[in-house]
């Protein structure tokens, strides 16, 4: 049987076809996939509400695969299982030249920039390609590029034993980030318009959850701090309400993390951010979070298992899209599984 590859072709529209074998050049790896997985972005391709990816696309960046030729010096042995980091920056512009690759001005993502790994068959840059420990299961690190964005907001948050974090909107995103800020030390405050969402942070061991909706909203927060507010405010939702309430309930001298991709204009007034002299960061992608990621979803697989709401196999990849039409909130993770 000929290989195939999963296509979207317009909003909400996609096909399975035939799929030639891909030419593995020096330096590459030949792999199969064992197991990925959809998140947001892969929702906004499907919706075509993605302008960084254009039809026809072959989706699909969150992926545990196999290896089966390397072309490469790592001379990796076919059968080791892998999770492929799906970034590609150029080297050469402001960012790259200065230590910070993962926002690479133009960064190629598969699945988004340039196609992606839904196919039977896919090659991957031998340095992108993180080797995973031998163990039976290892179709549950298809979390781990999610979970390096997490571990990447950290990373601009600095140190925050012990420090109140709020956390606004925790859904698949911010429930991610609640609990790498609460691994840390923090002491998560959790902000969301959803009780539904709010009980699963609270589950999560968020020590507050608020309501956005609340009239006191901004004023339980500041009484839960001390009347201090927190010292980071992270940005999950991808939305101007939330950016403005991280810019009002951090503190003084605190960081506000902008990780969702709110589209819609913010009213900041600049005199606010100096008055507070806030930080305010951007978290986009990550940068060498893949071995910590790695290391942290080999211990409590349950509770990272706990995360996938929908598992599909490969010829059901059409339905396992169209469930991304679905509300917010109706389901989580969605992986897909390739045969073994
Ligand atoms: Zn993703
Ligand atoms: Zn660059």
């Amino acid at each position: 049987m000929h290989p195939q590859r999963f296509v979207i072709t317009a909003p909400f529209e996609s096909r399975l076809e035939e799929d030639l074998m891909p030419e593995v050049r020096a330096g590459e790896l030949l792999c199969r996939p064992l197991r990925l997985g959809l998140c947001g972005t892969d929702r906004l391709i499907y919706a075509g509400a993605m302008p960084a990816a254009p039809f026809p696309r072959v989706p699909g960046h969150e992926v545990v695969a196999e290896v089966i030729e390397d072309r490469s010096e790592r001379a990796l042995r076919p059968g080791t299982r892998i999770v492929a980091d799906p970034y590609k920056n150029c080297g050469v512009c402001h960012a790259c030249l200065n230590g910070r690759p993962n926002c690479c001005r133009s960064n190629q993502t598969l699945g988004v920039q340039r196609d992606g790994i839904i196919r039977d068959f896919f090659t991957l840059d031998a340095s992108r390609a993180h080797v995973l420990p031998d163990d039976v299961d290892v179709r549950r690190f298809v979390l781990a590029e999610p979970l390096t964005l997490a571990l990447h907001v950290l990373q601009r948050a600095g140190d925050v034993k012990g420090r109140w974090c709020l956390v606004a909107g925790v859904g698949n995103v911010g429930s991610l980030v609640q609990r790498v800020l609460q691994r840390a030390g923090a002491r998560v405050i959790a902000w969301s318009l959803s009780d539904s969402t709010l009980a699963k942070a609270r589950a999560l061991g968020a020590e507050h959850c608020v309501k956005a909706t609340d009239l006191d909203a901004d004023a339980q927060v500041m009484e839960i701090t001390g009347g201090e507010g927190v010292s980071v405010a992270v940005e999950c939702a991808g939305k101007s309400a939330a950016v403005e309430a991280c810019l009002r309930l951090a503190a003084f001298a605190g960081k506000v993390i902008l990780h969702g991709h709110s589209k819609e204009t913010s009213a900041i007034k600049g005199s606010d951010i100096v008055f507070k002299e806030l930080d305010i960061l951007g978290s986009r992608n990550s940068h060498g979070c893949f071995p910590l990621a790695i290391d942290w979803l080999s211990r409590d697989v349950e509770s990272w298992n706990a995360l996938i709401s929908h598992k599909f196999s490969w010829n059901q990849i059409q339905d396992a899209f169209e469930l991304t039409k679905g509300l917010a909130g109706s389901y989580s993770k969605i992986v897909v599984d390739f045969p073994d």
